[in-house]
């Protein structure tokens, strides 16, 4: 048997293993334009269980079942009009569409719903390990159920290792945020997670309804603790007021895109970003940094809602909750 939680690179050879693992009823890390993916067979009830034991994931939280494109969706899945005009735009892409499930996807990987969520991801890499398996890939983000999301390999095999057949290595995830995932069983879409691709790009599409109010109700991952990291996170708001500082005397790090609150002395260390797409792609990267570097808390300027902003803003409030 080979070496579990290897990190290797994403050759046409490592793929073709990585395929083997799948079809085996294994687990496999892949890079994603998002964050990296716990892959499973998405059709192998047992497969997709082993998936919520590495994670130590809620049973309740349904899989996104990852797919080649708007052909292998319709397999699985009963495709919408509305469906099919966001898979024709933002396909492939950081857009997860929830539809009536139909056909062979287990209840294990759905959580027990009749709806089941698919995406085509817009990586190499991802996309040829889906043609050459051969079937669609479950992959929840690669980390410990709470922790921030992977986007690296390393990071991978920092929180799940031997729990993990094979890492494969595609370089820092891109988007650096999981992909929006909108209810499309309905004329009228509902965004149930903002992410990658935006509301206004959305917009452009489609009709939505609802803010994202409703997203508490209608998605189950929304009720768990997430991207939490190990020391305290303080969201600040960019006013000159900063009430968590009174409490300093700590070693605390900084993140945004614009310099930190004035009166408070000098972060232990600080990263400004240059645009929110860099703040997305950096986001949770630097909250495991900030961890590892002996630092005893951390905050991060909580930007605007517009454009990818809202990810941005979602991800943090959660994981400073
Ligand atoms: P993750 O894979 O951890 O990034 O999370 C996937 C997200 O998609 C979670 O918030 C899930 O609750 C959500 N999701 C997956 N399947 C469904 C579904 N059938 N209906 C509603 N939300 C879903
Ligand atoms: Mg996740």
């Amino acid at each position: 048997m080979a070496e579990k939680g290897r990190i290797v690179p994403a050759t046409e050879e490592y793929i073709r293993e990585a395929s083997r693992i799948i079809l085996s009823g294994g687990l496999v890390a892949f890079p994603t334009e998002t964050v990296y993916g716990l892959g499973a067979n998405a059709l192998d009830g047992g497969a997709v269980s082993r998936i919520f034991a590495a994670k130590g994931r809620p049973q309740d939280n349904p899989l996104i079942v990852h797919v080649s494109g708007a052909e292998q969706a319709t397999e699985y899945a009963v495709v919408s009009k509305c469906a099919r005009k966001l898979m024709e735009s933002f396909w492939p892409g950081p857009l997860t569409v929830v539809l009536y499930s139909k056909g062979p996807v287990p209840d294990v990987t759905r959580a027990g719903l009749d709806t089941v969520a698919l995406r085509a991801p817009r990586h190499p890499v991802a996309l040829s390990l889906i043609e050459e398996s051969g079937v669609p890939i479950a992959a929840p983000s690669a980390n410990r159920s709470g922790r921030p999301s992977p986007t690296s390999a390393v990071a991978v095999a920092d929180d799940l290792g031997c729990a993990v057949d094979l890492i494969i290595d595609g370089g820092p995830s891109s988007v650096g945020l999981e992909s929006t995932v909108v209810d499309a069983t309905r004329d009228r879409a509902v965004i149930l997670r903002p992410g990658g691709v935006t509301r206004e790009m959305l917009e452009s599409v489609v009709g939505l309804s609802g803010g994202c109010s409703e997203i508490a109700h209608r998605s189950p991952g929304t009720r768990h603790r997430h991207y939490a990291p190990d020391i305290p996170l303080f969201l600040w708001d960019g006013a000159d007021h900063a009430p968590f500082l009174e409490v300093s005397g700590l070693k605390w790090c900084y993140m945004g895109t614009k310099e930190p609150p004035e009166d408070t002395g000098a972060p232990y260390r600080e990263v400004i970003f240059g645009s929110l797409g860099e703040y997305a792609s950096g986001l949770f990267a630097r909250l495991r940094e900030f961890e590892a570097s002996g630092a005893e808390m951390i905050i991060a300027q909580i930007p605007w809602d517009d454009g990818i902003g809202l990810a941005i803003r979602n991800r943090l409030e959660r994981a400073a909750e």
